[in-house]
């Protein structure tokens, strides 16, 4: 289910072609899904996050928590998986999350809030993301 390099999109049509107008705008264009929208806000189900657009590993289920936010958050991720980048938009001084591999915008990366141990919230879109079940 990992799209093999060769097949990965060079350009925002070839993304296009591949992926819903939802998860276009919410990965390439890097929209927000509404609060409580997502499939993922409340899942359980052990397994691991892969990106939506490559299906690169992100986020092992059991770095999941219930931070009551409106969207799945995750306190740890597969190490080097992620790429952070500064962002100031909308008056806010805010850490993007990106797909390493691909690019793809996941969500932001939010610290010293005190969730967790770890004390890290990675904020991501439903949309950005796919569960693989793992095998019971
Ligand atoms: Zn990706």
């Amino acid at each position: 289910m990992t799209l093999p390099d060769s097949e990965l999109p060079r350009t925002e049509d070839e993304w296009r072609v591949r992926l819903s107008p939802a998860e276009f705008r919410v990965l390439r264009e890097h929209g927000t899904e509404p609060a409580w929208t997502g499939e993922y806000v409340d899942t359980k189900t052990p397994g691991m996050y892969r990106c939506r657009a490559c299906g690169a590993e992100l986020y092992p289920s059991d770095t999941k928590f219930d931070s009551h936010c409106g969207w799945p958050s995750f306190d740890d991720a597969i190490p080097g998986a992620i790429r952070e980048i500064e962002d100031n938009s909308l008056g806010m001084r805010r850490t993007e999350i990106r797909c390493a591999r691909c690019d793809s915008h996941l969500g932001h990366v939010f610290r010293g809030e005190g969730f967790t141990p770890k004390d890290t919230r990675h904020c991501v879109n439903s949309l950005s993301i796919r569960l693989d079940p793992s095998n019971p």
